[in-house]
């Protein structure tokens, strides 16, 4: 890899922040993970084409990251080039006729609930307490309480790593339960239209929003790094419960722990290395395999080496 060449070429024509060696766990809610050949924040689309055209040019791999709430990235840290969607650049939201909104994918889900919440529009309060950027919560079609992303995107604009800009539509992106057609396809989210409601009163809306911060709050370890819920929910059931009913609750390795709180939720100790947490999730899956005959599949991506 020539990352020497890449850089000096980036940085030519590049505007927003670059690092080198930047540890991961500076990234990651799970504040877990080795150190990044390079991570890049650019400023604009242009920048992020600016990337591919030389990530693509000296043949340096690229991963794509929003607020990291969702990664678990791995102790020996990743080769090649952290793309973050964060900058300003990213965090425009525009409100438009009929409900109509299009947001930057760096926009963070709270930021957006209320913003929208403050225009009259109704539909995002669910998603307030997801820790997530847009980009993210379109990617894995971030959902709670009955509620997903997917019910409110109508469209998506997206750069491609052959650097051109293009718009998909809700068909293309294929939505599923914590997924869409989108994971590991060779682009980069960078606005999304939604369609959300006009009404004339928000306040039981907003009141519904502040209920359900308080519930997690009380139901989640939000005081210790995690990042969120590690397994997809089978069919049917509840991964946390699963994983409780399985006596896993309380269950270490090394710094990680199943939270004690919240049987979905592996929280970081303080010193929690990716290994731990990956001995962890096995354990816990085979324990709950054994039990109750679920295979757990995870919800949390895992990059790195
Ligand atoms: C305390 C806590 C509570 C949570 N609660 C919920 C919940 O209720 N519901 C829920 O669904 N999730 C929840 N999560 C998980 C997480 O917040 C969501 O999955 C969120 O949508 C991830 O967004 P992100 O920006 O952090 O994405 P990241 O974790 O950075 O990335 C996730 C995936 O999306 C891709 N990606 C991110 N941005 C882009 C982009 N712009 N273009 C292309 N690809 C991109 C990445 O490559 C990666 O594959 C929780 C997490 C925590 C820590």
């Amino acid at each position: 890899m020539e990352i020497a060449r890449f850089l000096a070429d980036l940085k030519t024509q590049f505007q927003g922040e670059i690092f080198t060696d930047e540890p991961m766990r500076k990234h990651t809610t799970w504040k877990i993970g080795g150190k990044a050949d390079v991570l890049v924040r650019p400023s604009s689309e242009e920048d992020l084409q600016a990337v591919f055209r030389c990530a693509n040019r000296y043949e340096i791999p690229y991963y794509v990251i929003g607020k990291g709430s969702n990664l678990l990235v791995k102790d020996g840290g990743i080769r090649g080039v952290v793309i973050e969607i964060a900058a300003e650049g990213f965090q425009e939201i525009s409100v438009g006729e009929n409900g109509v909104v299009v947001a930057g994918a760096g926009v963070s889900m709270a930021k957006l609930a209320k913003e929208t919440l403050n225009h009259n529009l109704s539909g995002l309060g669910w998603s307030a307490g997801i820790p997530g950027s847009l980009g993210g919560a379109v990617m894995m079609n971030a959902g709670a309480y009955g509620y997903h992303m997917a019910s409110y995107v109508t469209k998506i604009n997206l750069v491609e790593y052959i650097g051109t800009r293009r718009q998909i539509s809700k068909a293309e992106a294929d939505f599923s339960y914590r997924h869409s057609g989108l994971m590991g396809k060779p682009w980069v989210v960078t606005s999304v239209e939604l369609a959300l409601t006009p009404v004339a009163d928000v306040s039981d809306e907003i009141q519904q929003m502040k209920d359900w911060l308080k519930e997690r709050a009380a139901k989640q370890p939000l005081d210790y790094p995690s990042a969120g819920s590690v397994f997809k929910n089978p069919e049917g059931s509840h991964a946390g419960f699963l994983v409780e009913q399985s006596g896993c609750r309380g269950m270490q390795v090394g710094e990680a722990q199943v939270s004690t709180k919240h049987g979905n939720f592996i929280v970081n100790l303080g010193k929690a290395t990716a290994c731990d947490v990956l001995s962890l999730i096995e354990k816990v899956q085979e324990r709950v395999l054994q039990n109750s005959g679920h295979k757990l599949e995870l919800e949390v991506r895992i990059l790195g080496e």
